[in-house]
């Protein structure tokens, strides 16, 4: 595939797996995907699991990533882990905005901004996330939504933290649904959001940032979202719980 960004495919693994069943599963993909050098591929554990993980592909191509962080680099605020903390596991990359906490923990694009300065601060690389709901689509508003999400989420950065920073466009109607954007409504909002980019920033700029589709992507769809020539990668949530879907959604999509 000929594209100047290098793909990248993390799976999110949410509130699932035990240390061990943690420990078996990156050990397979470890083993897997020990040959793929085309694809950047992350994990992104729960927090428990990140210390042992860590450990295992420590010396291998897979990197390691959080699902959340708090914005303050510490102090009193009972439950929360931040930079610093994920950094001592070399995690490397931070899901921030997932749809799952701007709903279940009413996180705000003001927010989520705060936390990806936070990231860039200690030189971890966020995944910013954004997508509409069904309702949303269905009332035409996906591109008003988007540009509000990007516009708030991403304000207060630089030019060169953006191009350090992964999107993932996740349509809220397709996560955990087995309802996936078809390739040419998933190209339609990269694009999309790639030229707000080019207005917010510049378009050496919105020609760098990779996005990512994250919304039921399977073995069986991963090829014709990831040739679309806006689509940067996949963020992979129940298909990234099992090695064998995991890694042949990285294959299909080489
Ligand atoms: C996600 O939660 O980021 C996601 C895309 O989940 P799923 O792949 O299960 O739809």
């Amino acid at each position: 595939m000929t594209k100047d960004r290098k793909l990248i495919i993390a799976g999110n693994w949410k509130m699932n797996k035990t240390v061990a069943e943690a420990v078996d599963l990156v050990t397979t993909l470890k083993r897997d995907l020990a040959d793929v050098k085309e694809v950047d591929m992350v994990v992104c554990p729960p927090f428990t699991a990140l210390c042992e993980v860590s450990k295992i592909i420590l010396d291998s191509n897979i990197r390691l990533g959080a699902q959340n962080m708090n914005e303050h680099p510490n102090g009193a605020h009972t439950g929360e882990i931040s930079a610093q903390m994920l950094k001592e596991f070399s995690v490397r990359y931070v899901i921030l905005g997932h749809s799952e906490r701007r709903a279940d923990q009413g996180e705000t694009d003001e927010l989520i901004a705060r936390k990806a300065q936070a990231a860039h601060a200690a030189a971890l690389k966020p995944i910013v996330c954004i997508g509409e709901t069904l309702e949303q689509r269905e009332a035409n508003e996906t591109e008003a939504v988007l540009e509000t999400q990007l516009r708030g989420s991403l304000a207060g950065l630089t030019a060169e933290q953006m191009t350090e920073t992964i999107l993932a466009y996740e349509p809220v109607w397709a996560i955990g649904t087995g309802r996936t954007a078809t390739p040419e409504q998933a190209q339609e909002a990269h694009r999309f959001i790639r030229s707000v980019l080019a207005q917010m920033f510049d378009d050496t700029v919105a020609r760098r940032v990779r996005i990512q589709y994250g919304g039921s992507v399977k073995p069986d769809n991963a090829r014709d979202l990831m040739s679309q020539p806006d689509v940067d990668g996949a963020l992979v949530g129940g298909a990234s719980l099992e090695a064998r879907s995991f890694t042949a959604i990285i294959r299909n999509s080489i």
